[in-house]
């Protein structure tokens, strides 16, 4: 499909209510790290699962077929399977799917010193470039290396990362850093916790807020010291038994955990989110922030900004959808693992409807792109609304225009494309 029947495509589902559509398949629930904040980590005990390539196939076609434009796969760990990987890419290419990402946790970067390792990395970089993949995103979780690779046991790894860079950058693949926000990013965020003493738990959250705003000035400053030129936020996807909304959570997808180090408060969560908002304008100019500030604002109000405007839904289940490794089934996320959808290439999207205002959790992937595309279906079906929001918290308005020329600023994130710092420079 030619970019504009795609664009028309776009346009006239937005008319109709409809998101452009995202469909996240995990190929495989292996892995080979230990991050202490995943299901999946190499220690967790059972049967592993991936998916085969033929049912691959046919749930790329049907994603073709039902207009779904951005086709993330994750893992586990996606590298463990990197032929079947760049082969799948090429599939979902040639199948007119435009955005097309996945990743890596960092394991193929180990062992930089060794002598192969240039000619190693050169390979899987320009196996990727030979492919329409659009963003490759590396994790990382702390900017600290030696924290990093403890938590990941990956030894030296960091190092490795940005050995590779440059030769990704050669390559024309500018890959992002993923941050999965959690307590070790920083050393001023390690160890923080409320039952240290403090003389009030406001006293004890102004400290947090300062240190992670501190931690989040250091990481982006980490990022693009290392060489990455995109860096994006995870947002903590504890299942917390204390936080209404997640205790109703049955995760399909593993990557949670009820480790302390990803568990935080409500009112934890609103500081964090206040920490974030608040640092990345200081950072946009000098490395393309995927992390919409819109998105942010609205997660800081909902976990205790105190407003009584409900944040945008998020478009799981209707426009974007979750596919698992173990059965091959579909859900509307990977967080909403009571409601098995079935195969996807048997799902009629048509039908799935806007009944559900969920909020319940924070998985970035789902809910930055709902808040984006939030005001314009508003616009669409209920202008009346839209009026009444930006009428109440003008600032919403504000900060989503700023985030879309921002997104223009940067090529929407084009993981193909150099940065251009003239154009990041008016974001100062
Ligand atoms: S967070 Fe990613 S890298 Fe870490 S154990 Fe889970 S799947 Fe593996
Ligand atoms: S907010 Fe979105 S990703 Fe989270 S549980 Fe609800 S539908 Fe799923």
């Amino acid at each position: 499909m030619t970019a504009w029947l795609s664009a028309g495509r776009n346009a006239a589902g937005l008319l109709r209510g409809r998101v452009p559509g995202q469909l996240v398949i995990q190929l495989t629930d292996r892995c080979n790290a230990t991050c202490p904040q995943c299901g999946m980590r190499v220690t967790e005990r059972f049967d592993r699962s991936r998916l085969s390539m033929d049912d691959l196939r046919r749930m790329i076609d049907a994603a073709a077929q039902k207009g779904i434009q951005a086709l993330s796969f994750t893992g586990g760990e996606p590298m463990l399977l990197f032929e079947d990987l760049a082969e799948l890419i090429r599939y979902a290419g040639a199948a007119g799917i435009p955005y097309i990402r996945t990743g890596t946790n960092g394991c193929c970067f180990m062992h930089s010193l060794r002598p192969d390792f240039r000619s190693r990395i050169a390979r899987i970089a320009h196996t990727l470039a030979d492919t329409p993949l659009r963003n490759f995103w590396i994790s990382i979780d702390s900017a600290v290396a030696g924290v990093h690779e403890a938590m990941r046991g990956f030894p030296g790894v960091v190092e490795g990362i940005a050995r590779a860079l440059p030769l990704f950058h050669a390559a024309g693949i500018y890959p992002s850093l993923n941050l999965g926000i959690n307590r070790n990013i920083v050393h001023d965020t390690m160890g923080l916790s409320p039952a240290a003493a403090h003389p009030t738990r406001e006293a004890y959250l102004d400290e947090f807020y300062h240190r992670f705003r501190q931690g989040f000035r250091e990481f982006y400053r980490f990022a693009a010291e290392m060489g990455f030129t995109i860096v994006n936020s995870c947002y903590p996807m504890s299942i917390d038994d204390a936080d209404r909304g997640e205790a109703d959570l049955n995760a399909v997808y593993g990557a949670s955990s009820i480790d302390p180090v990803i568990r935080f408060s409500r009112d934890e969560k609103a500081r964090l989110f206040k920490a974030l908002f608040e640092t990345i304008p200081e950072f946009r100019s000098k490395i393309r922030i995927f992390s919409p500030r819109a998105s942010v604002y609205a997660l800081y109000r909902q976990y205790g900004g105190g407003s009584d405007l409900p944040p945008y839904p998020c478009r799981g289940g209707m426009d974007f959808f979750y596919i698992n490794a173990r059965d091959g089934d579909t859900y509307p996320c990977g967080y909403r693992g009571a409601e098995n959808l079935g195969k996807f290439w048997d799902l009629d999207l048509s039908s799935r409807r806007n009944g559900d205002r969920c909020v319940a959790c924070d998985w970035e992937c789902f809910r930055d792109p709902s808040v984006l595309f939030g005001p314009i279906l508003e616009a669409a079906s209920r202008p009346q609304a839209l009026i009444r929001r930006v009428l109440k918290d003008g600032k919403c308005g504000t900060l989503w225009g700023e985030d879309l020329k921002y997104y223009r600023a940067c090529d929407f994130f084009d993981g193909r494309k150099p940065p251009d710092y003239d154009r990041l420079g008016r974001f100062r």
